[in-house]
C-alpha cells in the first residue's frame, strides 16, 4: 500500500514538473516548412531552478529584447501572407535561468532546470521531424537581438554548413540571391552583415553571430536536420516603434525565400 501511494505521489510530482517545463515553452504545429525559434525573449522565472553562474567563453543573462514580439510579429504576418502558419518554439523562461541556445553543460547550472531545456529542444526535433516527414524542404530560422551592430541584421549559418543541403541544391542565390532573405533585406533598404557580394561559405559571418547551438545541432549537414539560419535583429529594429515593421518586412522576405526556394 506504502509503495503504491509512493509511486502515485511519484506520478503526480512528475506530471506537474512536466506541466510546469510545458508552460515555460510556446510550441505551435504549422502548416508552412518553416520553423521558427525564439531562445531568448522570454522574461518569466523558472521555478526550482537556480538562476546560472558565469560559464563558457561568451556567457550573456540578459535577454534579447522583444524578440518574443518580434517572432509572434513574424509568425503572424507570414500566415497573413501564405495563407499557412509557420511553426513555432519560443521560449517564455528568462535567460538568467536558461540558455537555450547552449549546450546543456553551459545553459544551466543547476538540475532543476533540466525539465525546461528538455521541453525546449525536445519540441524542435519534435517539429522538425514532423516538418520532414510532409515537406520535401524546410527551413528553420532561430530569431535573435544583438547590439553590436544596432541597425543591422546579421546572418548565422556557421559559413554554409547548416544550410549545406539547400546550397547543394539550390546554389549560392538561395542564401545572397535576389530572393534569398538577406536577399530581400538589401532591397528593403536593411543593413546586413555579412554583404551579399560574398559566397556563402566565405569565412565572413560576424564574429560570434555565425550560428549558435541551435543552428549547429539542427542545421542540414546534419542526417536528421533541416536547413537552419540564425538571424540577428540589431537593437534599433526592435525599438518599440519599428518592431512592427521589422517583423512584417522579415515574414516578406521569408515568404518570398519560401515561394522560390520551400516550394
Ligand atoms: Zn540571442
Amino acid at each position: 500500500m506504502m509503495r503504491l501511494l509512493l509511486g502515485a505521489g511519484c506520478a503526480v510530482l512528475l506530471t506537474t514538473a512536466a506541466a510546469r517545463a510545458g508552460d515555460l515553452v510556446i510550441v505551435e504545429s504549422g502548416e508552412l516548412p518553416v520553423i521558427l525559434t525564439a531562445p531568448h525573449g522570454g522574461g518569466q522565472d523558472v521555478p526550482g531552478c537556480m538562476l546560472r553562474s558565469p560559464v563558457g567563453t561568451r556567457f550573456v543573462n540578459r535577454p534579447d529584447q522583444h524578440t518574443d514580439v518580434l517572432t509572434r510579429g513574424i509568425a503572424d504576418e507570414l500566415k497573413r501572407l501564405t495563407g499557412k502558419p509557420p511553426y513555432l518554439v519560443m521560449a517564455r523562461f528568462h535567460r538568467k535561468f536558461i540558455d537555450a541556445n547552449r549546450r546543456s553543460d553551459e545553459a544551466y547550472g543547476d538540475p532543476g532546470c533540466a525539465a525546461v531545456y528538455d521541453a525546449y529542444h525536445a519540441a524542435i526535433r519534435r517539429l522538425i521531424d514532423e516538418v520532414r516527414t510532409k515537406h520535401p524542404h524546410a527551413m528553420l530560422f532561430d530569431i535573435h537581438g544583438q547590439a553590436a551592430y544596432p541597425d543591422s541584421i546579421l546572418r548565422g549559418t556557421h559559413y554554409g554548413a547548416a544550410v549545406s543541403r539547400l546550397l547543394a541544391r539550390a546554389g549560392a542565390p538561395a542564401i545572397n540571391g535576389p530572393d534569398s532573405v538577406f536577399g530581400r533585406f538589401a532591397a528593403m533598404g536593411y543593413r546586413i552583415v555579412p554583404l551579399n557580394n560574398t559566397a556563402p561559405t566565405d569565412r565572413v559571418e560576424a564574429k560570434g553571430y555565425t550560428g549558435g547551438h541551435t543552428v549547429a545541432l539542427y542545421g542540414s549537414n546534419h542526417q536528421d536536420g533541416i536547413d537552419a539560419m540564425q538571424l540577428e535583429f540589431g537593437r534599433d529594429l526592435r525599438a518599440q516603434t519599428i518592431i512592427a515593421t521589422t517583423a512584417r518586412d522579415t515574414a516578406h522576405a521569408i515568404a518570398a525565400f519560401y515561394e522560390r526556394f520551400l516550394r
